[in-house]
């Protein structure tokens, strides 16, 4: 399996302001001195070597994740992401007509569908799009998203087949030789988190959901969930006082939820996102250290030294993990 990131923020997308870029450019510049500037392979290796919050974009879209099976294109939710996702595929089968996805939705919160009026291969005839969700009126969601007077165009008007499978809770599907199962989180609305196991490897997305209390008798639907993924992408919008203050009920969670989450459900790797558009981009990558002095007083505890078992990532728009 391979997951690439194509939108990590939450709520809305988030581009990056002239002010943050000044004062990326004016660190960088301090961090410079000494450096061959007229030496191209000087200048990329300082460029590589500089700290993530300075030489990556995190997220400016919203949340859409490409997974890849074998020859198979699964696409996790229609946030603003996959449009750029929607062009690189136009390069591919999909320019002529003749491409398959099987897109997955986790709910319909508009961050995680604005993006499919601006997917171009819904656009061409001889596409399909499968679009699984435990969502009888997927398709009446859809026509809410595409309609006058708030699109120019309806959604009749996309022309790639769309073809709608409903997923239900507790059943086990198979897609592509690819076994799906889904659990509901608490969200607004509800949200749905999703877990692939293709020839012993798991992957479980679960984005958008609050765990309010964390004894094992609230938890222990979750964790048998995520049980033994390779990786967990999990919803972490908010830090650890946000939470509790003011955004509680709010439907999301936190990087020491998810770190403690994947230590007792034995996850391989986290991936932090989701990410709070009022998050600067240094803050956001604090987030790694917080999961991860979770895991290492976690590990303190049980003995099991100091070395965190899970391996945390943050979700930027460009991460590709394979498994
Ligand atoms: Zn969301
Ligand atoms: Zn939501």
């Amino acid at each position: 399996m391979k997951i690439r990131i194509w939108g990590a923020r939450g709520s809305i997308p988030t581009p990056m302001t002239t002010t943050e870029l000044r004062e990326r450019l004016r660190e960088t510049l301090e961090r410079s001195q000494g450096i061959n500037l007229s030496d191209p392979a000087a200048m990329n290796r300082f460029i590589e070597r500089l700290p993530p919050y300075l030489n990556t974009v995190v997220s400016g879209n919203t949340t859409c994740v490409e997974l890849r099976v074998n020859d198979s294109l699964f696409i996790l939710d229609m946030g603003s992401g996959i449009r750029l996702l929607g062009k690189e595929l136009m390069q591919t089968e999909f320019g002529s007509g003749t491409g398959i996805a099987h897109i997955f939705m986790s709910h319909t919160h508009w961050d995680h569908i604005e993006g499919f009026p601006f997917f171009a291969p819904a656009y061409t005839p001889g596409n399909v799009l499968r679009i699984h969700s435990p969502f009888p009126d997927m398709d009446w969601r859809l026509r809410q998203v595409m309609r006058h007077p708030f699109f120019p165009v309806e959604l009749d008007y996309p022309q790639a087949t769309r073809i709608y499978n409903l997923l239900t809770p507790g059943e086990i599907h198979e897609i592509e030789g690819v076994t799906v199962e889904i659990r509901e989180l608490h969200h607004p609305g509800s949200s749905f988190a999703y877990r692939f196991t293709f020839n012993d490897k798991v992957f479980v997305y679960a984005t958008d959901g609050e765990y309010q209390k964390m004894e094992h008798e609230y938890t222990a639907l979750y964790e048998s969930f995520f049980k033994d993924a390779d990786v967990l992408i999990f919803d972490a919008q908010y830090d650890f006082t946000e939470a509790i203050t003011n955004k509680a009920d709010w439907g999301h969670s936190t990087p020491k939820i998810g770190a403690e989450l994947a230590w007792r459900a034995g996850v391989k790797r986290l991936v932090l996102t989701h990410h709070d558009p009022d998050s600067p981009a240094q803050h956001l990558w604090n987030k790694v250290d917080d999961a991860d002095h979770h895991l290492q007083y976690r590990a303190s505890r049980t003995g099991n030294g100091h070395t965190p078992p899970v391996e945390v990532l943050l979700a930027y728009e460009g991460l590709t993990i394979e498994i």
